[in-house]
């Protein structure tokens, strides 16, 4: 009895998912593979610092477009707008339950046993709302900045913002910083201890701008949100989640509860599940694509009675 338990939980679809977030994380990375970058933008949170990438991260892309980055003029971002938009209605907000790097990261780090915060509905409905502000800071610095550029203006914009005026979000985004810096600074570390005694290679490696602490706390701070809030940052406040929330109304991707086997909703063992906090028993049983859902389909293991399944188109 307790072999076929195990066995039925590792054919749970959320075990298919965690491999397939974990071998999206080793294409992107290349470090397997061997493989060179690919003309390929995704909307998932990623990194454009790390020299073994496949795949581009499109918000990061949009942002250096619309700034004119290593060129004399901005450009604007097609690419990333394709992007953003193929995905968003072919797929909804599916990369993000299973490629992203960073939502992967996330939903590891919800495997720690620590008792889950409660966050009630009227703070949960106000946080939602913090990741369209983080979108729209970092739009306004982009377009400001670009239209700056346009005029021949930007000079002294460029001087105040530094970095921030080419990538504002990008800066100091977590996923840039767990993926980019920090290992970048392993690295460096390696690589100086073999020339220098401990002591002075440690100093070299920690003799860093304030930015890189700033980038330091906002991902600790992340991380450690994201232990006690499933997918705390892609709730409350990914620019990525912003965008692809929008467009996930828009999807032909859905989900759809079989009222016959649902039995009312009493168990609510799906809404109880969902790490994205989606009022399932709420929304229209034939059809839904709530802006946060990101398909993980947690909500279709965990019914007992299986009246949850994927709707497509
Ligand atoms: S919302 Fe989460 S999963 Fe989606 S792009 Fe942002 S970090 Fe990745
Ligand atoms: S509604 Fe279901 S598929 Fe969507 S996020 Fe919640 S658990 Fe995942």
């Amino acid at each position: 009895m307790a072999k076929v338990d195990v066995k039925r939980r590792l054919l749970k679809i959320n075990t298919i998912r965690i491999v397939v977030q974990f071998l999206s994380f080793l294409f992107f990375s290349a470090i397997i593979f061997n493989l060179g970058s690919l003309p390929i933008l995704l909307p998932v949170l990623w990194t454009w610092g790390l020299q073994q990438n496949t795949v581009g991260d499109a918000f990061t892309a949009l942002q250096l477009m619309l700034s004119g980055w290593q060129q004399s003029t901005p450009v604007f971002p097609w690419l990333a707008v394709a992007s953003f938009l193929a995905v968003g209605v072919l797929l909804g907000k599916s990369l993000c339950g299973w490629v992203c790097p960073f939502g992967f990261i996330q939903d590891l780090i919800d495997f720690i046993k620590v008792k889950k915060m409660e966050v009630s509905p009227k703070t949960h409905e106000d946080m939602t709302l913090m990741k369209y502000l983080v979108l729209g800071i970092t739009l306004f610095i982009s377009v400001t900045f670009s239209a700056a550029k346009l005029l021949g203006a930007h000079r002294s914009y460029e001087n105040a913002m530094g970095i921030f005026a080419y990538a504002p979000f990008t800066a100091v985004s977590p996923s840039e910083t767990l993926f980019a810096t920090l290992p970048k600074m392993v690295q460096g570390f390696s690589n100086a201890i073999v020339e220098k005694p401990v002591l002075e290679a440690l100093a070299g490696v920690l003799d860093l701008p304030p930015l890189f602490w700033v980038q330091l706390f906002i991902l600790v701070g992340i991380l450690v949100f994201a232990a006690y809030v499933p997918r705390g940052w892609c709730k409350y406040f990914c620019p990525h989640g912003a965008i692809m929330a929008v467009l996930n109304r828009f999807s032909f991707m859905g989900l759809r509860r079989d009222l016959v086997k649902c039995v009312k909703g009493e168990c609510r063992e799906c809404v109880k599940t969902c790490p994205m906090r989606v009022r399932i028993l709420e929304l229209p049983w034939e059809k839904f694509s709530d802006p946060e859902c990101i398909y993980c389909l947690k909500c279709v293991d965990a019914c007992p009675n299986k009246a949850i399944r994927l709707k497509y188109p």
